[in-house]
């Protein structure tokens, strides 16, 4: 087909589940390419001599050339040029936001739709995800021995401290992470849903091709707690990599925020997700149901949380948010798939107080009405109060989705390593080592809530530097 007339075409679109099926299941919404869509879709880059997209994504998956052997129908060849450097595709396909990162800056998409680089990202991963042989882990012929000498810990089991394992471990180093919680993944496993990224198919898949290249996983231990970094150097790790997350949630410091019904939206989801709560009582996580669910904040977390209590049984779900919708900061696949399934938006509103009954169970919120002032130092518009315009609406189930900060619990026994005025670690850009020589930090615990690419980035650049540091090869 020729180039000129391929690119003209418009994106193939992806396949969903319906609204009204999907809203009653946590079966995954979007179902993915099938082989001829992949290929006409791969077929529409126009192979940019400088391609933008590159340098929109940051692990720098070499998109053109992947992109260009699907377009030849050649997964096998597309998937080890992924995995050069990117080592969670199916789950990057999935989650990143390519709308602001290489789909953003597509050069197809000054003209036309951008490429759908994610979905094609995606169907590669998807018909490899079964597959843990290390040279397609790795876009390497064989898997590299371990050397047992070369020991390198990693506290925390997200998308930061994961990358940091694939590249050590497929350049020879023994890596051992560990992990607060009982199941591996960070806010893979606890945060994002089911509908979204299923857990057993594609996390676990991907955790568990770790597990080739003889990286240990070492579950419910707290770094801080039982055991610290200087027990983890007495105990023979030449460096420590830091991917704890910043999981401390945020609350709205309003009355009645101690009432039985008000969850912060990491309570809620990892009961939900981690606990397994939307199959009680198969599992034994019990959760509340709630019959008028309100969600506060607009972020990917509120709607995370707002989908899941459609499908648990609400009768309504509101998002309370004191902008618009065109300000909310959740991608807008997610505001438009939650739109679709019947989340009311209460835009320009903010919670004043919420109220129970006798029993101390949630019963209201009351609501203050707001309207767009002048911009404020972000450049939005500030949402200012209208005077005397307040209403009350009925809640069972308070979902607060406002950010989360830095969790002090391993720092605290940690004096030598530098953290920022919000408690967010300070590392060297280029290598990520911290102030205490030989750690290393990345992902969230250092940016603060961020993205699964960015931490899987920092990752990286941790990974490159303790590599050199262990006398691994780097490339
Ligand atoms: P995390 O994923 O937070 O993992 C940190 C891990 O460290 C956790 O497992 C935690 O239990 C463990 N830990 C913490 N303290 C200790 C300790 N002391 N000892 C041992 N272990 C410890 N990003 C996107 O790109 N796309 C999305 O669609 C998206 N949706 C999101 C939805 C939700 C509900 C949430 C909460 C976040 C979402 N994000 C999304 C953000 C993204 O998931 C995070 O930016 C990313 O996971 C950060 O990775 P990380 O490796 O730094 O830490
Ligand atoms: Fe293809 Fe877009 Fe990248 Fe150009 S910028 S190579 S069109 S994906």
């Amino acid at each position: 087909m020729p180039r000129r007339t391929a690119s003209a075409a418009p994106r193939v679109p992806m396949p969903a589940q319906p609204a009204a099926e999907r809203v009653r299941n946590f079966e995954e919404v979007a179902l993915g390419y099938t082989f001829d869509m992949a290929v006409a879709e791969a077929r529409r880059c126009l192979q940019c001599k400088r391609p933008q997209c590159v340098r929109g994504c940051p692990v720098e998956v070499p998109i053109p050339a992947f992109i260009a052997h699907l377009a030849a129908g050649d997964v096998a060849a597309a998937y080890r040029a992924v995995k050069t450097a990117n080592s969670l595709p199916a789950i990057c396909g999935r989650v990143c936001p390519q709308e602001t990162q290489c789909e953003g800056a597509c050069i197809l998409g000054r003209k036309a739709e951008p490429v759908a680089i994610g979905r094609l990202e995606r169907f590669v991963a998807d018909q490899y995800v079964h597959v843990d042989a290390c040279d397609l882990l790795t876009g390497a012929r064989d898997c590299v021995p371990v050397d047992p000498s070369r020991r390198v810990a990693c506290i925390g089991s997200g998308p930061a401290s994961l990358t940091v394992a694939g590249y050590l471990s497929s350049r020879g180093a023994r890596v051992t992470v560990f992990e607060a919680l009982h199941e591996v993944g960070g806010v893979l496993v606890y945060g994002i849903p089911e509908f979204r990224l299923p857990k057993d198919r594609i996390v676990a898949k991907e955790v568990r091709a770790l597990g080739t290249q003889q990286v240990e996983f070492v579950t419910n231990r707290v770094g801080g707690k039982t055991f610290s970094i200087r027990d983890l150097f007495e105990q023979g790790f030449s460096a420590v990599f830091i991917g704890v997350g910043a999981g401390l949630p945020r609350f709205l410091g309003i009355p009645g925020e101690n009432l039985n019904g008000v969850f912060t939206a990491n309570e809620y989801l990892t009961r939900v997700n981690l606990g397994r709560a939307y199959d009680f009582p198969n599992h034994d996580t019990p959760v509340i149901l709630g019959r008028n669910v309100t969600v506060y904040g607009a972020g990917n977390v509120a709607m995370d949380a707002a989908r899941t209590a459609l499908r648990l049984g609400a009768a309504s779900v509101s998002v309370v948010y004191r902008r618009t919708v065109a300000d909310m900061p959740a991608r807008r696949e997610e505001i438009e798939h939650a739109r679709e399934e019947g989340v009311i938006m209460q835009t320009l509103a903010a919670p004043l107080a919420f109220s129970g009954d006798e029993r101390f169970a949630l019963r209201s919120v009351t609501l203050q009405e707001m309207e767009l002032g002048e911009p404020d130092a972000s450049g939005r518009r500030r949402p200012v109060p209208v005077a005397g315009r307040t209403r009350e609406l009925e809640t069972d189930l308070a979902i607060i989705a406002v950010g989360t900060r830095a969790n002090p619990l391993l720092l605290a026994s940690e004096p030598d390593i530098a953290v920022d005025g919000r408690g967010y670690i300070v590392v060297d850009e280029a290598t990520g080592e911290t102030s205490m020589p030989g750690v290393y930090a990345g992902g969230d615990i250092v940016t603060g809530a961020a993205t699964v690419i960015q931490a899987m980035g920092a990752g990286r650049r941790a990974a490159r530097a303790i590599a050199r540091r262990l006398g691994c090869p780097v490339e």
